[in-house]
């Protein structure tokens, strides 16, 4: 069950969260829920929904860009 937490780093500390979703970096509070046996966290009850009802059906639980993606990106741009 998703519950609502906040991130209790000190402000001399560099402790950054990241939305599993849509990668927005989160300075206080967070929503958290263990999908696929991990705890991820998440900027709000839509990323989610999105990582639920998406990124999880659609790339799996432990999607990463491939390697190459900035060289296809080249190649694919008109100049
Ligand atoms: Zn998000």
């Amino acid at each position: 069950m998703a519950e609502w937490r906040e991130n209790d780093a000190q402000w001399y500390e560099e402790r950054m969260l990241h939305c599993a979703t849509c990668g927005r970096m989160i300075a206080k509070r967070y929503l958290t829920d263990v999908i696929a046996d991990r705890t991820r966290i998440f900027c709000g009850d839509g990323c989610l929904a999105l990582f639920r009802d998406y990124v999880l059906v659609e790339r799996g639980a432990d999607y990463r860009p491939p390697a190459d993606t900035g060289e296809r990106y080249k190649k694919l741009m008109v100049k």
